[in-house]
C-alpha cells in the first residue's frame, strides 16, 4: 500500500512532534551531552526520513511541496586529534570537540542537522545542496576552525572531511561510506581538506 504523502511542512511537524515525544520519555537519545549536537541515532532516523523524501523528488507534486531534490552528507574528522588529547590533556580535548562541534552547528541553515556519530567524528545533513554546494559549506566550516582559539593559547586544530550527495536508491548507510571514503581520502592526502565522493 502506498504511504500517505507528507507535504514539507507537515514531515518537519512530524519531526518536531517525534523529537518532543523522545524528548520526555528520554533527553539523551536527542542530544549528545557533551556537544549537544544530535545522537547518531536521532540523526540516522532523521535523514533517512529526508532522504526518503528526496528519493520520490521526481514526483512533481511532493518536489512541489518538499521544495528539494537533493541532501548531502559531510562527514568531518578533527586531524591529529589523539596528538590535542596527549599534548593538552582530555578536559583541552574535549574544549576542542565542543568548539568545533558549535562551530558546525552555528553554521548550518534551519533544517541542516549536526550529529556526533561517533568520538571527535561529526555528521552533517545538508537538505538541498549537491556535491558541489556541500563541498563549497564544508570548506567554509573548515576555515573556521582553523581560525578557532582555546584556552591553551598555543593551540590550533584543523579538520578533514569527506562529502557525499543523495542519488536515487542510496541509503543512509551508503551515503555515510562514500563520505568516509572521501574523508579517508582527505586524511592520505594531507588533511585540513575537504574531499567530495566523486573526486576520488
Ligand atoms: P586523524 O588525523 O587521522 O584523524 O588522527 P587522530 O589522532 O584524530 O585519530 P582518530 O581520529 O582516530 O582519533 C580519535 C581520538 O579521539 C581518539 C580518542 O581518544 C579521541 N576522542 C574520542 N572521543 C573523545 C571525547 O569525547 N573527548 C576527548 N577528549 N577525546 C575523544
Ligand atoms: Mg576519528
Ligand atoms: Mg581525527
Amino acid at each position: 500500500m502506498e504511504k500517505p504523502e507528507l507535504t514539507k511542512e507537515e514531515l518537519q511537524k512530524k519531526v518536531a512532534e517525534l523529537e518532543a515525544e523522545i524528548s520526555i520519555l528520554e533527553k539523551d537519545l536527542i542530544h549528545d551531552h557533551l556537544t549537544n549536537l544530535k545522537t547518531r541515532g536521532f540523526f540516522e532516523e532523521e535523514a533517512k526520513m529526508y532522504l526518503e523524501m528526496v528519493a520520490h523528488s521526481d514526483d512533481t507534486r511532493r518536489k512541489q511541496w518538499f521544495g528539494f531534490r537533493n541532501a548531502s552528507i559531510i562527514l568531518f574528522d578533527t586531524d591529529y586529534f589523539k596528538k590535542v588529547n596527549d599534548t593538552f590533556g582530555h578536559l583541552v580535548g574535549d574544549e576542542v570537540l565542543k568548539s568545533v562541534s558549535k562551530t558546525i552547528e552555528d553554521s548550518l541553515r534551519e533544517g541542516d542537522t549536526a550529529s556526533r556519530w561517533g568520538g571527535e567524528e561529526i555528521a552533517v545533513l545538508l537538505l538541498g545542496a549537491n556535491e558541489t554546494d556541500a563541498v563549497a559549506k564544508a570548506d567554509e566550516i573548515r576555515e573556521e576552525i582553523s581560525k578557532l582559539k582555546f584556552s591553551a593559547l598555543d593551540l590550533s586544530v584543523t579538520i578533514s572531511a569527506g562529502v557525499a550527495s543523495s542519488e536515487k536508491g542510496v541509503h543512509l548507510s551508503e551515503l555515510v561510506d562514500r563520505a568516509d571514503k572521501a574523508l579517508y581520502k582527505a586524511k592520505e592526502t594531507g588533511r585540513n581538506k575537504v574531499v567530495g565522493y566523486s573526486e576520488i
